[in-house]
């Protein structure tokens, strides 16, 4: 649905209040505006209600998912048999993902090299897969439990990169000139819960309090600007300090290590079909503004050159709402002048659900728009 006046606004936010759903888009209940599309899943014995509540108030909407337990069974839509094998086309559970960061670093040493950047609050290790020692593009996916196309593409892209080296010539001119450092899958804890126990978890899975607020929004927990939701119930929690949680700490940790050579950062999320650059915790344009909007309207037009996928594209807190200690922010003060989130498929018709079988389309199509993007860097950037 989408509030079309204050009033409209005023009710969603009241009717929030009362029935608690789980917001998807925006995550929070205090981003609701006018014109920004409100998408939010409620439990059957509220659904009723919530219906009437709505059609009283004469606020269009639209029941995208009816039954979320059929609709999670149907995301696994890559095929049932032999899922214990890794696939790429597939949603992967922790464990695969993990010894695939081992094969890649063994079956091509020459490419890619694995390195243990610190542990999550359940004490895992967190991987990175890198290759050589010139200018760097560092990316993360999976910051976000529950939006699994993300890390499924950081793994695509991995792929991509060693499977091309050496045909695709656009490929091989970035590894020659280029690393990647690429994070996988950067909350882990939260990436094994939602495979386990709650599909439609975000946050990691930090106890430090032993109460029963579980879990920080790592994109919260960045130290730009932070200081958002201390609410600790809430799904968009920032955490007690900036970098209280482990997995910010390792990522930040390592960034600053290399800062010297990291010229691009690029996060991935989904869902929205968004490309955005900072800043989101102000609506002030950053320096170089018009060049950031030049590259993402160009990488936005060759991912939609292979299947006319739109994006919108533009700075974070206009194009979708004002969040404070994001990782886009935080690399971008921190002096990586390259630095952008993708908000992968859809954009909610499945939302969080995008089944396995869009896996390889959301790939193929967002590669177009990386490589233009790490073109760029690699022309550009001093
Ligand atoms: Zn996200």
């Amino acid at each position: 649905m989408r509030p079309q006046n204050e009033e409209q606004v005023t009710f969603l936010k009241d009717l929030a209040s009362s029935v608690q759903p789980d917001f998807w888009h925006p995550p929070s209940v205090h981003h609701i505006a006018v014109q920004t599309d409100v998408d939010f899943r409620v439990s059957a014995e509220q659904a009723n209600y919530v219906q009437m509540m709505l059609e009283q108030n004469k606020m269009k909407h639209e029941i995208i998912v009816h039954n979320l337990q059929e609709e999670i069974e149907n995301q696994l839509d890559g095929g049932k048999h032999f899922r214990e094998k890794y696939r790429y086309t597939r949603y992967n559970e922790w464990e695969k993902i993990a010894s695939w960061t081992e094969k890649m670093a063994t079956n091509y040493p020459k490419l890619v090299s694995r390195i243990q950047i610190g542990k999550t609050y359940e004490e895992r290790p967190m991987y990175l897969l890198k290759s050589g020692k010139k200018k760097v593009i560092f990316m993360d996916c999976g910051i976000h439990a529950r939006e699994w196309i993300s890390s499924a593409f950081c793994q695509w892209f991995v792929m991509q990169a060693v499977r091309t080296y050496g045909n695709d010539k656009v490929m091989t001119k970035l590894l020659d000139n280029l690393n990647f450092y690429v994070v996988p899958v950067l909350n882990i804890d939260g990436y094994i819960w939602t495979w386990t126990q709650d599909r439609m978890w975000r946050k990691n899975r930090d106890n430090k309090t032993n109460s029963d607020c579980i879990g920080t929004d790592l994109n919260r927990n960045f130290n730009a600007s932070w200081g958002g939701t201390y609410y600790m119930p809430s799904k968009i929690y920032c955490g007690a300090s900036a970098e209280s949680e482990p997995e910010t700490k390792a990522v930040a940790n390592f960034i600053r290590d290399h800062l010297a050579s990291i010229k691009g950062y690029i996060s991935f999320h989904s869902y929205s079909q968004l490309l955005l650059f900072p800043y989101g915790y102000t609506n002030a344009k950053v320096p170089n503004h018009e060049e950031l909007e030049r590259v993402a309207k160009g990488a936005v037009e060759a991912l939609s050159s292979l299947y006319n996928t739109k994006y919108v594209y533009g700075a974070a807190a206009p194009t979708i709402y004002p969040c404070t200690g994001s990782s886009l922010d935080w690399a971008y003060d921190m002096g990586i002048k390259y630095s952008f989130v993708f908000e992968l498929r859809d954009r909610g018709r499945h939302g969080f659900l995008l089944p396995e079988s869009k896996i390889a389309p959301t790939c193929k199509e967002t590669m177009l728009a990386v490589k233009h993007i790490a073109n760029y860097i690699l022309s550009s950037a001093q």
